[in-house]
């Protein structure tokens, strides 16, 4: 095959203790999937999981030993951070089953859902797509991703964000409204799930601005942290 131009390179993420990468293929998101920050957004009772994506060229990656550097995005005055959990899709398929969902999952890494707060909150007021306030260039920072099979206590891990070495965020992935496997089963059920697809699973509670200069340094324990600069 050739193309009248050459093809972008694939985005990819370092698998922990590997020399291969993970390469990238979709990233979707879920919204409001932790209680407490349900309410911080607005939201009361249990919702159905909704789902956004990411291009995958959003994706920032810098083993855990670098600080990965984001650009502070252009348009916004309020950038803001969101810590997530993030499964790595490594076999595809659809109608998964919340019982069969783990064998599709690849492994784990932590990752920030950045967002262009001021601008998503315009578009949803007029009830347009919130493409412009989540799916940016380098609105995807993510950590090294670990096999799953190296961190079997993923579902009760902790979860935390500091900025500046203070804690902003902290939570436990057990507080997921909707858990890893109930998520897989919905969103499978809208796309068809591909290996090298990313779900970012959504963010407790404390999400807030960042400026340029802050250091971010986001966790769940058993994965490889991640240090992200804003620049
Ligand atoms: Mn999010």
């Amino acid at each position: 095959m050739s193309f009248v131009f050459p093809a972008q390179e694939v985005a990819s993420v370092p698998v922990h203790g590997m020399d291969q990468r993970f390469p990238v293929h979709r990233i979707y998101c879920v919204g409001r999937n932790y209680e407490e920050h349900a309410k911080e957004m607005g939201a009361t009772g249990r919702e159905a999981p909704f789902f956004f994506l990411k291009p995958a060229d959003a994706i920032v990656s810098a083993p855990a030993t670098a600080m990965a550097n984001m650009p502070y995005p252009t348009l916004t005055q309020n950038l803001h951070h969101e810590v997530e959990l993030v499964v790595a899709i490594g076999t595809g398929g659809s109608h998964i089953k919340a019982a069969d969902a783990q064998r599709h999952i690849y492994g784990y890494a932590v990752g920030l859902d950045m967002t262009r707060r001021d601008l998503q909150n315009d578009m949803k007021k007029q009830g347009r797509p919130w493409s412009i306030g989540k799916g940016f260039d380098h609105s995807a920072p993510i950590g090294e991703i670990t096999p799953a099979s190296q961190v079997p206590g993923i579902a009760e891990a902790g979860i935390s964000l500091t900025v500046n070495g203070q804690v902003r965020q902290s939570g436990n992935i057990s507080q997921l409204i909707w858990n890893i496997a109930e998520t897989i089963e919905q969103l499978s059920t809208a796309w068809t799930l591909q290996p090298g697809d990313l779900i970012f699973t959504g963010t407790p509670a404390g999400v807030a601005a960042v400026v340029r200069g802050d250091v971010l340094e986001a966790r769940v324990d058993g994965l490889q942290s991640l240090r992200v600069q804003i620049v």
